[in-house]
């Protein structure tokens, strides 16, 4: 196998090296406070990949001692019931190592950073990115340094320094730690692992997309026909996208499901960006402060954001909007319906569920991504909480 970048603004393309980050042409343009210009995407010529194997541009020996990925699919019995929706499935990655779905971005950086001998990983986070990124990078004996916003919860900090990682705390947003570490790694070539600007955590988190269909095959349930991601900067969802696209090149399923980004009131960029008219020169506008209970889904700007909306337009993707009420209700039914206790953002995707459920027609496959685990952030458990009495 072949493995090269790809453009997916303008189609060049770029040798795999631990300094190459965007497309220089297409990034050229970029504005401050805007999503990243000039995403680009890893790709294969040649062999086809043997049943079974997920094709990845980092050769299987280098990944790190950790059992990443291969995370439960299951059926919500009570749920499934109470809803009347029998192809209800929970893909539970809160099992991952560090308690997230981050965990398969971290996994591959990791993975990359051993091959080519990188000193130190850098990044900035609102929390899971680096409670990951030191996790995998303990396993692995890589030096990490995470730059995250003061405010983040304590569970995901305390994560970070038990794991031996770096932690520079910022006084300010996770946009401003994005920048802050980004001047960093510029300065010491340094590998950085901030979500979108290093194409590998795009590419990492496909994985699920294999795994979803595998599984449902498996339990003799056909294909996945909607997925539920909550989305932030929206990497997620086009790595998940990625997936099925390697999915279909390699004829493993016959169409694209239908994906739902779940976004919270508060942290909606993407969502306002799809529903935005078609011919819109800048969908995105001007960045937005962000304000949600979902910590790991709240951005001013989605980085990702035209990568994803991209992904959206092109295979008919949808959004969902939903409040932190709603988010909250939702953490506490999932929890008590199915005793799977997820965090703020994955429960957005529950609670996204919810509320369109009515428009997906009832014997349909629904695969909700639960992302992170509600232990990561208990306050936010606990107001929800608080909210029912
Ligand atoms: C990061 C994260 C998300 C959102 O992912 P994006 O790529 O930012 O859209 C959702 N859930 C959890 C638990 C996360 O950590």
């Amino acid at each position: 196998m072949q493995w090269h970048y790809r453009c997916a603004t303008c189609g060049a393309t770029y040798e795999i090296t631990p300094d190459r980050y965007l497309c220089d042409p297409c990034a050229r343009g970029q504005q401050a406070a805007r999503p990243l210009e000039g995403i680009l995407e890893a790709e294969w010529e040649g062999d086809m990949p043997g049943a079974g194997v997920i094709p990845l541009p980092v050769e299987a020996a280098w990944f790190p001692p950790i059992p990443v990925g291969n995370t439960p699919l299951w059926a919500p019995e009570r749920l499934r019931r109470d809803f009347a929706a029998p192809g209800l499935w929970l893909k539970d990655d809160t099992c991952n190592p560090s308690g997230s779905f981050k965990d398969r971005a971290s996994y591959l950086v990791a993975a990359f950073a051993r091959k080519h001998g990188v000193k130190e990983v850098v990044l900035a986070s609102t929390g899971n990115a680096a409670s990951s990124m030191a996790a995998v990078g303990a396993a692995a004996g890589l030096p990490i340094k995470v730059f995250l916003p003061a405010a983040a919860p304590i569970a995901k900090r305390i994560q970070v320094l038990q794991y031996g990682a770096e932690l520079i705390a910022v006084d300010g947003t996770y946009d401003q730690a994005f920048d802050l570490s980004l001047e960093y790694s510029t300065k010491t070539g340094s590998l950085s692992r901030n979500t979108a600007y290093n194409p590998l955590t795009i590419e990492g988190k496909k994985t699920v997309a294999f795994e979803i269909v595998d599984d449902l095959l498996r339990a003799g349930a056909g294909a996945p026909a909607h997925v539920f991601v909550p989305a932030g900067d929206g990497v997620i969802l086009a790595g998940v996208y990625r997936g099925f696209e390697n999915l279909l090149k390699l004829g493993r399923v016959d169409k694209i499901p239908v994906i739902w980004a779940c976004q919270a009131e508060g942290s909606s960029a993407i969502a306002r960006a799809l529903a935005a008219p078609f011919s819109a020169s800048d969908p995105f506008g001007p960045p937005r402060a962000s304000k949600t209970v979902a910590d790991s889904i709240a951005v001013d700007v989605p980085r990702n954001g035209l990568h994803a909306l991209g992904k959206l337009r092109r295979y008919g993707g949808r959004a969902v909007i939903v409040s932190d009420s709603e988010i909250l209700a939702a953490q506490k039914m999932l929890s008590a319906g199915s005793g799977l206790f997820a965090e703020p953002s994955s429960s957005a995707a529950f609670a996204g569920w919810l509320k369109v459920r009515d428009r997906v027609p009832g014997g349909e496959n629904c695969v909700l991504l639960i992302t992170g685990s509600g232990l990561k952030d208990i306050e936010a458990a606990a107001r929800g909480l608080a909210l029912e009495t």
